[in-house]
């Protein structure tokens, strides 16, 4: 046996990895496999980010760079947080990442002693709990209601002395939940009047549909930059379509910034400095993209959530942004990871169960796929679990009969 440390024996592995293999073998013996549990829309990214990007390339002078990101970059999202934010950073209070997670990651580690509590509401995305464990910090869960917003009374019981940070993602993934503007009000208030930190993760503040509306964070707080705490984590692997470039940034107190600084010129050095004018690229002239994603997705998930709707039983919460959705099958089936393989093995549809994300009787939809795999994925689930649809579908050619109960 290898001895490996007990903190990495504490941290689970993703959940949705048999899922994903079972999608794959299932596409590869020739299913019509659709994917709803991809966290990535499909569009192509910004032409204005691969033109900065080959620009370097061509240059064929491709070197280390300042480990908290070139000058160009950090100058572009200080430009981006004084139009979002209306707050307008030194370049120091900005710090450039191996996308969002890496941020999240360099973060926790520089707040958390060991034995710190960190606040995440759930469901929560997957890796907040293992990166905060990662940090020898302890998750402690705040549940929240059927809108999936956090009991307030609850949140400030848990609130004790140990409470280091908390973590909060608006828009959220999974639930494309938006938190209304008074929810996070009274979090910045808290937060800043203990000294405790505030996480706004907030990678999707630009897919939120009509007429809701993402407020950030800093509109609550009068503190400076430098007495604030609050810590924004952001990027554009959602926004523009780029997760494959893994850019993302952090924007917080200098001494906060500048401890993710060290760890970073310890461990990565920085992100690519080619990547980095892609962001670049991404950041001034991308903003179409968005505009085309977000029309596209509010069209998914129209479609999506108006089928799942007929279901008898199902409960949804509609999505107010990003591209997921995660309704409530619970009085249907308990089961969130036997639903999920019922969806697969009948049905050929990819989802990720509630459990990933600490929630049992959900399931996690991601709507990025086209418009004619979410029609047709929407079809196969109605066929699969809805008692009242047709008893017969016809998939890839084939015809199959529901000849089972649920
Ligand atoms: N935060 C949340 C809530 C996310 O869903 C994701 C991506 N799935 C990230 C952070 C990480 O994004 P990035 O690709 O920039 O690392």
């Amino acid at each position: 046996m290898y001895n490996l440390s007990q903190k990495i024996n504490q941290v689970q592995n993703s959940p949705t990895l048999v899922l994903n293999e079972t999608a794959r073998k299932l596409r590869e013996s020739g299913a019509d496999v659709i994917n709803l549990g991809i966290g990535e829309p499909l569009n192509d990214c910004p032409e204005s980010a691969v033109s900065l990007a080959r620009k370097k390339l061509e240059s064929r002078q491709v070197k280390y760079g300042p480990t908290s990101g070139t000058e160009a970059l950090k100058e572009s999202i200080r430009s981006y947080t004084e139009e979002f934010y209306g707050r307008t950073p030194e370049l120091g209070n900005i710090t450039v990442t191996i996308g969002a997670k890496q941020a999240l990651f360099n973060l926790l580690q520089v707040l958390l002693n060991p034995g710190d509590e960190v606040i995440i509401f759930s469901p929560y995305w997957v890796s907040y709990p293992e990166m905060i464990k990662l940090a020898h910090g302890i998750p402690v869960l705040v549940d929240t209601n059927d809108d999936f917003i956090p009991d307030m009374d609850e949140f400030v019981n848990k609130v004790n002395g140990k409470t280091k940070a908390v973590l909060l993602n608006s828009p959220n993934n999974p639930t494309g939940g938006v938190y209304p503007p008074e929810l996070v009000a009274a979090l910045v208030d808290l937060c800043e009047s203990r000294d405790i930190f505030l996480v706004m993760d907030d990678i999707y503040h630009q897919l939120v549909f009509d007429p809701s509306e993402w407020v950030p964070g800093y509109v609550f707080t009068s503190k400076e930059l430098d007495k604030s705490h609050l810590v924004i984590i952001n990027g554009i692997s959602k926004t523009f379509g780029m997760t494959g470039f893994r850019i993302g940034w952090a924007i917080g107190p200098l001494p906060v910034i500048g401890a993710m600084n060290k760890i970073q010129s310890h461990s990565t050095s920085g992100a690519s400095s080619v990547l980095q004018e892609a962001a670049l690229g991404a950041l001034n002239g991308g903003e179409k993209n968005i505009r085309e994603l977000k029309t596209f997705i509010q069209g998914n998930r129209d479609i999506l959530v108006g089928e799942l709707k007929q279901i008898a039983g199902l409960k949804i919460s509609e999505p107010k942004g990003t591209f997921y959705c995660f309704p409530d099958f619970s009085s249907l089936v308990q089961d969130s990871q036997e639903l999920a393989s019922l969806l697969l093995e009948k049905a050929f549809v990819a989802t990720v169960p509630g459990t990933a994300f600490g929630k049992e009787g959900h399931l996690r939809l991601s709507f990025t796929c086209s418009r004619n795999e979410v029609i047709e994925s929407a079809k196969r689930i109605r066929w699969v679990i809805d008692r009242d649809y047709s008893p017969e579908i016809v998939i890839g050619g084939k015809t199959y009969q529901r000849n089972w109960e649920i």
